[in-house]
């Protein structure tokens, strides 16, 4: 378990590198990575760009499902994790679950739209065709100071994201998923 650990860090903190490039744009700091485990290469990477796209499914998590899948050459991602810096929401999970990614691992938990076990555990319902192992709390800590770090620039600079700017008022990482 423990080269385990050190592994899931190594891609978390690439993960969290694109969350950073999220904070830069002036999204809410949330990212990922999809690495193909037979090789450990990263095959997907995105962040949230909800609101410079103006779309819904702008999350990280759907980029680097696209992007993924476009390496591959297959919408099916078996044999494929997905390292995530906050629990991922319904649309992200269903996803996760439709790509067919064997694991998702995540840093910190959302208790406003995390569906990987927090809400719901959209990962692992039985009465679905695929389940995806799950597991968090990697680089919690450094994924709540990006997010809290964010919304304490937000609320000094409020003009700055105004499409956020209803979650100020709480920093915790919970609120931010978008
Ligand atoms: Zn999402």
């Amino acid at each position: 378990m423990g080269s385990d650990m050190t592994l899931d860090e190594k891609y978390m903190k690439q993960a969290l590198k694109q969350a950073e490039r999220a904070f830069d744009h002036g999204e809410v700091p949330i990212g990922c990575v999809i690495v193909e485990n037979a090789t450990g290469r990263i095959i997907g990477r995105g962040y949230n760009r909800r609101n410079s796209d103006k779309c819904t499914m702008s999350h990280a998590e759907i980029t680097a499902i696209k992007k993924a899948s476009k390496y591959i050459g297959d919408w099916r991602l078996e044999g494929c994790t997905i390292y995530i810096t906050l629990e991922p929401c319904p649309m992200c999970a269903g996803a996760i679950v439709q790509a067919r990614l064997d694991r998702c691992v995540y840093a910190a938990a959302s208790d406003k739209s995390g569906c990987a076990g927090t809400l719901l555990n959209l990962l692992n319902v039985e009465a679905f065709n695929h389940q995806v192992a799950t597991d968090k709390g990697i680089l919690e800590e450094e994924s709540q100071a990006l997010i809290r770090k964010f919304f304490k620039r937000l609320r000094k600079n409020p003009d700055e994201d105004q499409p956020v700017s209803s979650f100020s008022s709480s920093v915790n990482a919970s609120a931010a998923e978008p």
